[in-house]
């Protein structure tokens, strides 16, 4: 495999929620913990996790939307270029659930494009607009009209397009498919897809629907209050999951197709979280079927699998394995 595009390295985050009144303190949340990543051209990691795991602190942690407490993202050398070209703002870009997040309401689309393409010195005509809305699937007559003319799928669209016109290395797709019906859903990932394979663009793919992953990422981890308990290939993370909390997502799954269950029953999480802190030892301890005495007192590290080097898991269980 080439060297990494991204690297994240013992990543910790923190942040204080707001809260009701304007004296009230929030006290801070370690959302991430240690985090290690790497993201190569065109591959699609995943990333699994049930809400509050951190998977949204990381992602805007890898574009500067969240201060880092601890650790380093580091994006690989690119390309010779002047300072705009190289600008770390241009080379991540984050894709979020909700698209007005990045869409103004007043803006046509033709202003939405133009002005980050501007900014970084990029091409900005009309041509290589409709070019770009081409590439999300969207026509050149959507370069006049405002957000609020286009359905909740193709303002995700443009909203893709508008990360790609800043030509980045990265894309981060931060539940980017959540709200969106399953036709568009997969209109959309073959578009990512597409971005993977011509354009080898490194991309993260974050998703509470193991089924989405399993089908389009190459490597994937899990994440677990903060930290990632689990990371490797998607066919082996799947085939041979290390973790007991991975364990329990993947038993969930035939419970996720469609058909054998309510759309509210295909979020995460799982029954049974505890909303404790975590503290000296496994964060899972409090949910985890096989724990061992050792798991309260020692936090597990992270270990090659046993015949597989290239998948890795925080779990005592493994460092017992013979
Ligand atoms: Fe379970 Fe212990 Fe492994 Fe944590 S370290 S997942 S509690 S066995």
């Amino acid at each position: 495999m080439s060297a990494p595009v991204l690297v994240v390295d013992s990543l910790h985050c923190s942040y204080r929620p707001r809260r009701g009144g304007w004296f009230s303190r929030a006290t801070e949340v370690n959302a991430v913990r240690g985090v290690d990543l790497q993201l190569h051209a065109g591959r699609i990691h995943g990333l699994a996790g049930e809400s509050g795991s951190g998977k949204s602190t990381l992602a805007r942690a890898l574009v500067g939307l969240v201060p880092i407490r601890r650790g380093a993202v580091r994006l690989s050398a690119p390309e010779a270029g002047d300072r705009q070209a190289m600008d770390p703002r241009r080379l991540v870009q984050l894709v979020f659930q909700d698209p007005s997040a990045a869409l103004s309401p007043r803006r046509t689309v033709a202003q939405t494009l133009e002005e980050p393409a501007r900014h970084f010195g990029l091409p900005s005509n009309r041509d290589h607009l409709a070019a770009t809305l081409a590439s999300v699937g969207l026509e050149a007559s959507a370069l006049d009209r405002l957000p609020r003319q286009f359905s909740s799928g193709q303002r995700q669209r443009i909203a893709l397009a508008r990360a790609l016109i800043c030509e980045p290395r990265v894309l981060v797709a931060d539940e980017a498919l959540a709200s969106l019906d399953v036709s568009v859903q997969a209109r959309i990932l073959a578009v990512l897809r597409t971005l993977r394979d011509e354009r080898q663009m490194a991309i993260l793919l974050i998703s509470h629907d193991l089924a989405v992953l399993r089908e389009n990422a190459d490597r994937m981890s899990v994440m677990y209050r903060g930290r990632c308990v689990e990371s490797g290939p998607v066919e082996t993370v799947f085939g041979r999951p290390a973790h007991p909390y991975t364990r329990q997502l993947i038993d969930a799954l035939p419970r996720l197709q469609p058909g054998a269950a309510s759309p509210a029953e295909l979020r995460l999480p799982l029954p049974g979280i505890a909303a404790r802190e975590p503290d000296s030892g496994c964060a899972f301890r409090w949910r985890c079927p096989e724990a061992l005495a050792r798991c309260s007192r020692e936090a597990p590290v992270q270990t090659a699998v046993s015949g597989a080097p290239d998948h890795h898991v925080e779990c005592h269980l493994q460092e017992e394995t013979p």
